[in-house]
Parts: C-alpha cells; structure tokens; sequence
C-alpha cells in the first residue's frame, strides 16, 4: 500500500514552512543550515510533531467509534498535550498519564506549560509518580481500564504516538513533504539532523527516505541525536518502528544498518535534564536565528548539529536540514536555566 493510500485526517496548515538559518551558518562558517519547523505547523494548540503522526492516526480513532483517547507522557509531555489538543478537536475526551519522568524542581513543573494547557483544554490529567520509561505502562493500562469501567470507549496512544501500528507513517510523509519542498526551492539536504526518544519521527523518516531512494532519490544522511538518555532501548523501538513502517509502505526489503544512526553524546545526564552544551545551543540559536528550542529535546539536538559541524562529521559542503519537532511550552518549568 502506497503512502497516499493511508488515509489522513489533516490538523495541520499544509506543508511545514522550511527556511534557512542564515546566520547560524554563517556563525559555524562552512555547511548551510535549514530548519523546517513542525513548531509553527498546526493551530492546535501550537502543534509539534505528535500532531504530524495524529493526522494517520485520527482516520483509525474515528472508525473505532471510541469517545476518549487515552495516553501518557511526563509532567511536561508535549505528547500529551497535542492528545489534548486533537481530542478537543474531534470532540472526544482525554485521559492523560503524566509521570514524574523528570527529577527537576521547578515549582511550575506540574502546572504550567505543556499541562497547563491539557487542563484548559478539558483533558483528565492523572499525575503518577513513575520515572521516565518509554515502554508500555501499567498505570497507562489501568487508565484504560478505569474508560471502559466507567462505560466508555477508550483509544490507546502509546507515549510519544510511537508503538502505535501508523505512528511513523507521519514522519514517512514528511519525507516525501521534503522532497517536494527541495524541488520547489532548488536544493537538496543531504543531511537531516532530528532528535530522537521514543522513535516515531525518526523512524518514519527512515522508512519514507528509504521509499524515495529505492524509486531513484538522491541518497542522504538522517542522523537521530538521542534525548532519552536510554539508548539501546531508543535505538531498538527505531529500528523496530521503522521496519514496521517501511513494511506498511511494501518497501520490499529490509532496511540495511547503515539507515538508522542514532547517536550519543548529547543527553544530558538524564532525560529532560539539560547539560550546558543544551543551553548554550539554546543560547546560540535565539540569539542568532529568534528561533526558539527547549532544553528537554531540540536543544539536544542542535547541540549535536552543531559539534558535528565542528568536528567534521558534517562537512563544509553539506546542507543540512535541521527538524524543529516544537516542545517549547515545556520551556515554562525551566526558567532557573536561563536566569
Ligand atoms: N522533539 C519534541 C519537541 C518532542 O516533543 C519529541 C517527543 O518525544 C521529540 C522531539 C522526539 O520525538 P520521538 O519521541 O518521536 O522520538
């Protein structure tokens, strides 16, 4: 089946706008830099990349006849609050996991940002006490029991919209989304940096690029900078979604090793705990670019981007496009950072 065969329920505006970080290349002086910006994407309560993978999942949630989505995700999740967002939406409900993923104390943590707005958009916000995990949980299992014993119909989202069977077939558009939108402006990326956690994004990605080169695309680099600060389990949920979704695309064959790179280095001691080359990425790119990236994902990631520009592994030639997956409302519970 065809990607354009998977039906798609759209929440976003059209294509996310891609443009370049003149003078954040200028500043690393040698490969462009581009950012296509899945932040400013969607009116739903400022989007972001869950709502990307949302718009294969809302055909499925609709012919389910189910009245509340269930999911989960940490205090700041932006997960969660694009769930939310999509269930206001559609006029379901929402149940919500938040677990204390997170060891950070801002005082706000719990209550501004990312949750803030689930509860303005009528989501149930259960907090839970659990560490970070990006597998399937058990207090996520008894929300969706206490659904059904309460006489509802619940829809499972797994964390991040990841281990959901059509969770990476958003990302697989966006790879196709790209290619049109170098046809347009007359260049080509040969190399994608994107942060990478529970996996779908990247994953799809994989899967879609994969799909363009075996139909006779340019070859590229689409290199995943961890987040999650648990990277085998990151890796293997990758390459698992990937080759599932590479599967529902009938890509053919497996894919090869050499596809799916997910590197250390910039994590931070935990997830959702800056280090300082987050906060200096952050630092960089508002001042240079008034772009703005939060310290639990694209800070991560643009610390990468840029110590791979200075190392080398991106070269002078190259041109990059970097994904702003959104999550800046977490921003809110992170104030003492930037003090
Ligand atoms: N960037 C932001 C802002 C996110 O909210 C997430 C979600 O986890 C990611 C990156 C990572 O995406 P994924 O979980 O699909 O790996």
């Amino acid at each position: 089946m065809a990607l354009s065969d998977h039906p798609r329920h759209p929440l976003t505006f059209g294509p996310s706008p891609v443009h370049p970080l003149e003078r954040l290349s200028a500043h690393l002086g040698g490969p462009r830099i581009w950012a296509k910006r899945e932040d400013v994407s969607s009116g739903l309560a400022f989007g972001g990349n869950k709502t990307r993978k949302l718009e294969y999942i809302v055909p499925d949630i609709l012919a389910s006849g189910a009245d509340t989505l269930v999911s989960i995700g940490g205090y700041q999740s932006n997960h969660t609050r694009q769930v939310a967002a999509v269930a206001a939406h559609l006029g379901l409900r929402a149940v919500l996991v938040q677990e204390r993923w997170v060891d950070w104390e801002d005082p706000g943590n719990d209550r501004v940002g990312n949750i803030e707005l689930s509860r303005i958009m009528g989501a149930d916000v259960r907090l839970d006490d659990a560490g970070f995990d990006i597998g399937i949980r058990p207090s996520w299992e008894a929300a969706l029991a206490d659904v059904e014993a309460a006489g509802g119909t619940a829809y499972p989202i797994p964390a991040g919209a990841s281990e959901h069977p059509l969770g990476g077939l958003g990302f697989a558009s966006w790879a196709h989304e790209v290619v049109a939108q170098e046809a347009e402006l007359g260049v080509f990326f040969d190399t994608v940096v994107v942060c990478t956690v529970t996996g779908s994004t990247h994953a799809g990605m994989i899967a879609g690029f994969a799909e363009i080169e075996d139909a006779g695309g340019r070859p590229r680099r689409i290199i995943g900078i961890d987040a999650s600060a648990t990277l085998d389990k990151t890796r293997d949920q990758v390459r698992r979604i990937a080759d599932h979704t590479a599967g529902l695309l009938e890509l053919g064959r497996d894919l090869r090793d050499d596809e799916i790179t997910v590197l250390p280095g910039w994590e931070g001691p935990a997830y959702g705990i800056p280090d300082a080359s987050t906060v200096e990425a952050i630092r960089t790119v508002g001042r240079l670019e008034g772009v703005i990236l939060d310290p639990v994902y694209e800070g991560k990631s643009m610390a990468g981007l840029i110590d791979l520009v200075g190392d080398g592994t991106i070269g002078p030639d190259s041109t990059v496009l970097y994904a702003h997956l959104g999550g800046q409302l977490a921003l809110n519970a992170y104030s003492a950072i930037f003090d």
